[in-house]
């Protein structure tokens, strides 16, 4: 793959903004460069100065964790962001399309709508896998970018890992793997593979396992080639000095992360073991993330009003491609597990 041809023109062409911090890093005694307020701030903290446009503190962090290089990294305002800018980068609007494998996330598809960019839909089987007709289809298309979300929202599972790298090694743009969901997972990500594809875009975000979705943090890990190309087209502060902060106080503290992620995964296999015994459940999906898409009988839509009308609100899929009936649990603590689990046990029937 050439990954100069899958560049837009345009921003092949373009000059970078340079900001002020990109002009001059470090620090002087006397910074009059960028038009801040050297007084200080409103407020109890100091953010009256530009943050790093390159979050380098944050990066060499989670390159660590990550076991990537810090120029393989690109963080953006949530993965939606980067999404966006994926799009932006490789497709040319009322032109290029982006490959999609419903159901799945909602954002591929509004971002490429935004972005004037066509749609080719390619559905998954009724266990949410690749078919050998649908590799085929994606092998033979000449979309920009497909989205693989694995473990893929919203029915739970991971994509068949030689199905992701048929994809990878014949696919004629980038592939971008989504691991939203990837710390809940039992595989390995793709992020172990980067230096074997150079189309590999693998997403992950702050806002699941970590518990930061009000911080709007996303990652993408990539060549430093595609990365450098992101950096050109992104807003030029898009991450803001509070965000950088309470991400590397974040990143420190690893003991609370895991003990997190391993009460969801409890909460997990208890909701698994418990809802298949309801009269009212039809399925439990298997799932390597932080919530259970469950298949209800007769009326998954009345289920939904019912626990909303006991206060409960969970995601009603119903509507989506090979999801008629299914409802979107998120795993919640043990008590709010507890209350759903009690909730639908009272379903009147
Ligand atoms: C939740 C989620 C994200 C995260 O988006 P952020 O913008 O980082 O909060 C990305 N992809 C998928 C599939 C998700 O479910």
């Amino acid at each position: 793959m050439n990954l100069e041809q899958l560049i837009r023109p345009n921003v092949r062409a373009m000059k970078p903004y340079a900001s002020a911090r990109d002009e001059f890093q470090g620090t002087a005694q006397v910074m009059l460069d960028a038009n801040e307020n050297s007084l200080g701030s409103v407020g109890p903290e100091a953010f009256n100065r530009y943050p790093d446009p390159l979050q380098r503190a944050v990066k060499a962090e989670i390159a660590r964790l990550k076991q990537v290089q810090p120029a393989q990294i690109f963080l953006g305002n949530g993965s939606d962001e980067a999404i966006d800018l994926l799009l932006r980068l490789t497709c040319v609007p009322g032109q290029d399309s982006i490959l999609i494998l419903p159901p799945t996330y909602g954002m591929y598809e509004v971002a490429a709508n935004l972005n004037d960019v066509a749609i080719e839909r390619v559905p998954l089987t009724a266990d949410f896998q690749l078919s050998e007709e649908a590799i085929t289809k994606v092998l033979a298309s000449s979309a920009k970018l497909i989205f693989l979300c694995s473990p893929n929202n919203p029915t739970g599972n991971l994509l068949h890992q030689d199905a992701v790298e048929r994809i990878l090694r014949g696919f004629g743009g980038l592939v971008v793997v989504d691991e939203a969901y990837i710390d809940f997972a039992t595989a390995r990500s793709w992020t172990t593979r980067l230096g074997e594809f150079a189309n590999l875009v693998v997403l992950q975000t702050f806002s699941k396992a970590w518990g930061l979705a009000g911080l709007r943090l996303g990652m993408a890990f990539a060549s430093p080639e595609l990365i450098g190309y992101l950096n050109k087209i992104k807003p030029p502060y898009n991450i803001s000095e509070a965000t950088q902060q309470h991400a590397l106080a974040g990143l420190r503290d690893q003991e609370r992360f895991e003990l997190m992620r391993q009460e969801l995964l409890l909460g997990r296999d208890w909701l698994q073991a418990e809802l298949p015994k309801l009269d009212v459940v039809a399925e439990v999906f298997p799932s390597d993330a932080n919530f259970l898409l469950a298949r209800f009988r007769p009326d998954a839509t009345a289920v939904y009003e019912y626990l909303l009308s006991q206060g409960i609100v969970v995601r009603n899929r119903t509507t989506q491609p090979g999801c008629a009936g299914c409802l979107r649990l998120t795993v919640g603590t043990p008590a709010e597990n507890q209350q759903l689990l009690a909730a639908l046990q009272q379903y009147p029937r």
